[in-house]
């Protein structure tokens, strides 16, 4: 399993619910988590992996207890508006100013495949925003401003030419 950066296909290919959460899947969300650690990461979604499903795993720290998985999640409510910061392991050495809602209601299945809702608030609800674009195919190309896409116009046609 590795990361997939810009412009692989697997980026924007429609995902698609994860039906059952077994052994199979926990295994892969395992090796979602060594990648998102190895690659120095707060957040991965499974497109980013080319797994065209709507799962993603964050951990905002290093500490392995904190890894946390969000399978089938829909932001239910939004609250606050936020200018931060973000990167994406798909978009290697790019940073940008994005627009966030500060605070989210989050409904997601987690590892243990009961279904929840839960509050989650700066830093973390950014994360979740984020991995949730990957999942609808949105990616930071798509959320930088045109100011910001002429100052990493160049970032990215390095990408595209490695392909
Ligand atoms: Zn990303």
């Amino acid at each position: 399993m590795d990361v997939v950066t810009y412009p692989n296909p697997s980026l924007l290919k429609k995902t698609a619910p994860v039906d059952v959460v077994d052994d199979a899947t926990r295994a892969k969300i395992t090796e979602m988590y060594d990648l998102m650690h190895k690659s120095r990461g707060v957040g991965l979604a499974a497109p980013q992996v080319g797994w065209s499903v709507r799962l993603l795993v964050l951990n905002p720290g290093d500490d392995r207890a904190n890894d946390e998985v969000l399978i089938n999640p829909v932001i239910k409510k939004k609250r606050g508006r936020v200018l931060g910061e973000e990167g994406c392991l798909s978009f290697p050495g790019i940073y940008v100013q994005v627009e966030r809602a500060k605070e989210i209601d989050v409904e997601f299945t987690d590892a243990t495949g009961a279904r929840r809702t839960e509050t989650r608030s700066d830093f973390v609800a950014r994360i979740i925003q984020h991995e949730v674009d990957h999942l609808d195919n949105i990616l930071l190309l798509h959320r930088m401003t045109p100011a910001d896409r002429v100052r990493v116009k160049r970032e990215l046609e390095t990408l595209a030419e490695r392909g």
